[in-house]
């Protein structure tokens, strides 16, 4: 049996149109399913024993030494910005160019976001724009391998080694992916910063309906997940259920119910297991549609740097300059093909409007300098890409997609 889920219809999609295709679809089927039968029978579902092994299969995933495992990726990253003691009056140098999960976990610290703009192929954080953003006051920076695409790591952390600034992985979309490091491939989330925070919402190329991890090589840091996940509790309920001896747990420090549960680590187990495939039928996929949309006139394509191996989480193309993106895409929908627009830009939300951020060099409230990150979300068109989508339909989403760039000329 196979559960095949339409996801993130959103609301801007009206209930009559057809979704032939929609935008992504995990794989779900009775593995999974036997999975959460099996620990529902323990009687233990809460954080407890097959979070610890799904903790051990991720460590061995990404070649990683301490796995943690959170309630989702958003709770990882203002974990990791805590543990580096990210607090009022400090600034953490991001981009706006992401899932506002990016931004907000900034400020649930009270620091303030200071937005560096991204390269407009796939982007991702501009390494030589970071050095302007920096002051006496930054603490940490927290970088996005976007849509799965990784970061230039190697010139971003040459920036910050210098320095001695912690450096925070936004890996929420990039497991899978790896980056070539002196002449090897390693999975991004060894990591290669100080920590690495990854996503395991729908969306994302692995799922435990939701669910986060963080990694590190630092024994001490993960240590410090591990408590402010669970209240800060100083000894943990699985440890005192199997204690036959009387234990008193202490509460030092101010922690947060950040945990995820037995259920969704049961599935994110079967579906580590399937990781190697669905990275190689994406990679696969990915190739395709370069091969159908080279020769669209205009539409520009995403691009592997060589030092980069992404798991194609999502496929952005970018419209050409005179394309209304909103027409281009209304008109796949009404094709019954969903896409969606390019990467939000926080800076640009109601959420932000008076809020403590700043742009770059410029003074807070002052003139915002994101011209890549704006034109990207304004031009930028996501492209279903989910395994089982077949090559057929790829064929028709590019003859569409060619279709609907003519009809749509202003
Ligand atoms: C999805 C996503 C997040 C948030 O992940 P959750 O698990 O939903 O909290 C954060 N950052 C980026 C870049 C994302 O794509």
């Amino acid at each position: 049996m196979t559960i095949r889920m339409d996801l993130m219809p959103g609301p801007e999609v009206s209930s009559g149109a057809s979704r032939a295709i929609p935008i992504a679809r995990p794989i779900l089927d009775s593995e999974e399913a036997e999975a959460v039968a099996r620990v529902l029978r323990t009687g233990w579902i809460s954080q407890g024993p097959e979070v610890a092994a799904f903790e051990e299969d991720f460590a061995a995933a990404t070649g990683a030494r301490h796995a943690c495992a959170v309630a989702n990726c958003t709770a990882a990253l203002h974990l990791a910005l805590i543990a580096f003691g990210v607090g009022a009056d400090d600034e953490v140098v991001t981009v706006s160019h992401s899932f506002i999960a990016t931004a907000n976990a900034v400020r649930y610290t009270g620091a303030r976001p200071v937005f560096v703009d991204v390269d407009r192929v796939n982007g991702n954080i501009l390494p030589d724009r970071i050095e302007e953003a920096l002051t006496a006051r930054t603490k940490a920076l927290l970088v996005v391998h976007q849509l799965g695409m990784p970061c230039d790591l190697t010139a971003i952390l040459d920036i910050t080694r210098r320095r001695g600034l912690p450096v925070i992985e936004d890996a929420a979309c990039a497991i899978g992916s790896e980056i070539l490091v002196d002449g090897r491939w390693e999975a991004i989330g060894r990591p290669h910063g100080d920590v690495a925070c990854f996503s395991f919402h729908p969306r994302k190329v692995v799922t435990t309906g939701d669910g986060g991890m963080l990694t590190t090589a630092d024994r001490q840091l993960d240590a410090q997940f591990r408590l402010l996940r669970q209240h800060g509790m100083s000894v943990s309920d699985r440890v005192r259920h199997g204690s036959n001896r009387v234990i008193a747990e202490q509460y030092g420090l101010l922690g947060y119910n950040y945990r995820m549960t037995d259920i969704q680590a049961a599935v994110g187990r079967v579906q580590l297991r399937r990781l190697p495939a669905m990275i190689r039928e994406r990679r696969e996929m990915a190739a395709v549609y370069g091969e159908l949309l080279c020769s669209v006139p205009g539409l520009r394509l995403p691009q592997e740097p060589n030092w980069a191996k992404s798991n194609w989480q999502s496929y952005l193309v970018r419209l050409p300059g005179e394309a209304n993106q909103t027409a281009v895409m209304q008109c796949m929908l009404d094709s019954g093909i969903s896409t969606r627009r390019g990467v939000m830009c926080s800076h640009r939300e109601p959420a932000y409007r008076g809020a403590d951020w700043r742009a770059g060099r410029s003074p807070v409230g002052g003139q915002v300098d994101l011209p890549n990150s704006e034109w990207l979300q304004d031009h930028g068109v996501l492209l279903p890409l989910f395994p089982g989508l077949s090559r057929g339909e790829q064929e028709i989403i590019a003859d569409r997609l060619r279709a609907s760039l003519a009809l749509a000329r202003p």
